[in-house]
């Protein structure tokens, strides 16, 4: 069995990608983000595309759309979005993500 520390050490060779992977998601079918469009329409930087690290938000034909099932909760998307566009909620108990390690 291994050490915390010796957990540690492997986990810093990992890339973002293998840490993500670590991340379990139990999927909710109702999502604890919505977006107000109206507001997506008329933002200039639409940093929400750039920020999430789960690649939750999508432009598709002018429209930004947001994949919750993807959420890591990391809250960014809330702090970058300046406009108020985003009502976000944490996850309904027992939903949402469990990072394996820590
Ligand atoms: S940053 Fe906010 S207002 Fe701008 S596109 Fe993203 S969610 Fe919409
Ligand atoms: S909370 Fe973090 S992971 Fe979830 S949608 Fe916002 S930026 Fe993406």
């Amino acid at each position: 069995m291994k050490t915390l520390e010796q957990e540690n050490k492997q986990n810093k060779k990992l890339s973002i990608e293998d840490k993500l992977f670590l991340v379990k998601n139990k999927k909710d079918k109702i999502s604890h983000i919505t977006i107000n469009k109206k507001i997506c329409k008329k933002c200039q930087h639409k940093a929400c595309l750039i920020v999430c690290p789960a690649k939750s938000y999508e432009e598709n034909h002018g429209t930004i759309e947001v994949a919750y099932e993807n959420c890591l909760e990391c809250g960014s998307c809330r702090v970058i979005c300046t406009d108020g566009a985003i009502k976000w909620e944490n996850p309904r108990g027992g939903f949402g993500v469990r990072f394996k390690n820590g």
